[in-house]
């Protein structure tokens, strides 16, 4: 979203991302990394949140729960009615004009790439989400490069990479005791303006940061042969090869939810005799309920035809539609499964079949 930047590297010192940090919250509606119940997740951070980020030890974290929920919210209200039949569409669906007045802070590449995914389903050429586009235009964001990808990363795999732009208003990548602050849109320029701790980076700097972004990128453990699975994908939907896949899968969604590119989602009225609201919540292709017809016939009867569904839709559908594969290697399933299936193991299964 928006035009390039001018693509002009800069650097600021290492200490001074507190005092950037605090120059957003002057001007913009900060979202960041922060601990809630004992759960890492964008959201509202104050002066003394972000001020923390210039201390080495606490520039941010990824985030357990994705990005995505900063832009498609996992409950929402779309519009409240009366008895009446008078409707009220939430505040949401009026996208600003152009105007920038959040910033999602301390994002990892790997999340930023995913609204690019996200942008083809909710701000396709056919279909615009009005709720979706308006946080997208109202919202900057601000990527670190990762320097130690982890132990469930897989972005090289899926055409991403630990200094990925793709997403991204502006990147800092780390070079030596300095940030390389790298502008990449209008929108990132735009964020710069007024703070007065960054200058032109010299050759040592641009030298520091090549080397950090190489060293990055040998530290990403898997190569996952995720090519071959996409192609061997076009004719597996009946192999049986995914009764053996899914045996352990549990059904219990923790996947879906906290993938970035994943948006399935079901939209409900709650009323009562005088009004009510229309409400969009996340859903998930894993549970047996999101297929189910009205008739009682379900044409995702097991697990096994759900679990499919997943691994088609991100690894053979959405690369039909869209020309992408819907996963950005970030490794949050992975991570978080309760039986440890992994979804690298998977694609390495379907590119041996
Ligand atoms: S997190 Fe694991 S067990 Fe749960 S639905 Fe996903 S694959 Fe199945
Ligand atoms: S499928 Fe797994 S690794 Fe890929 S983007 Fe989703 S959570 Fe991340």
């Amino acid at each position: 979203m928006g035009e390039r930047g001018s693509g002009k590297a800069l650097v600021m010192a290492k200490r001074d991302l507190g005092a950037f940090a605090r120059h957003l919250a002057a001007s913009y509606l900060v979202l960041a990394p922060i601990v809630e119940g004992g759960v890492t997740r964008f959201a509202v951070a104050g002066v003394d949140d972000i001020g923390g980020f210039g201390d080495r030890e606490s520039v941010p974290a990824p985030s357990k729960r994705p990005l995505k929920e900063v832009f498609f919210p996992q409950e929402e209200v779309l519009l409240a009615f009366d008895a009446g039949g008078k409707v009220e569409v939430a505040a949401g669906a009026a996208a600003p004009a152009d105007e920038v007045t959040r910033v999602a802070f301390g994002v990892r590449p790997c999340d930023a790439r995913s609204l690019t995914l996200l942008d083809l389903v909710f701000d396709a050429a056919d279909y615009k989400d009005p709720y979706y586009v308006g946080r997208r235009q109202g919202t900057a964001v601000v990527t670190f490069a990762c320097t130690e990808p982890g132990v469930a990363c897989f972005c090289t795999s899926v055409g991403g990479g630990p200094s990925d732009e793709a997403g991204s208003d502006l990147m800092l990548v780390e070079a030596g005791e300095s940030y390389l602050v790298k502008p990449l849109s209008a929108r990132g320029e735009g964020l710069l303006r007024g703070f007065d701790a960054v200058r032109e980076a010299g050759d040592v700097e641009l030298a520091a940061a090549r080397d950090a972004e190489a060293r990055a990128v040998g530290r990403v453990a898997r190569d996952v042969p995720v090519d071959a699975a996409v192609e061997k994908l076009a004719g597996a939907f009946g192999d049986a090869v995914w009764e053996d896949l899914y045996r352990k899968c549990l059904g219990c969604a923790v996947c879906t939810y906290l993938c970035p590119t994943c948006h399935c989602f079901d939209i409900g009225d709650e009323a009562t005799r005088a009004g009510g609201e229309r409400v969009r919540n996340w859903d998930s292709c894993m549970f047996p309920l999101f297929t189910l017809h009205a008739s009682g016939h379900n044409p995702r009867p097991s697990r096994k035809e759900r679990f499919r569904q997943r691994i088609m839709h991100k690894f053979n559908y959405f690369v039909e539609n869209n020309g992408r594969v819907a996963c950005v290697g970030c490794g949050r399933c992975v991570e978080n499964c309760p039986v440890n299936l992994d979804v690298r193991r998977v694609l390495e299964t379907i590119a041996a079949l």
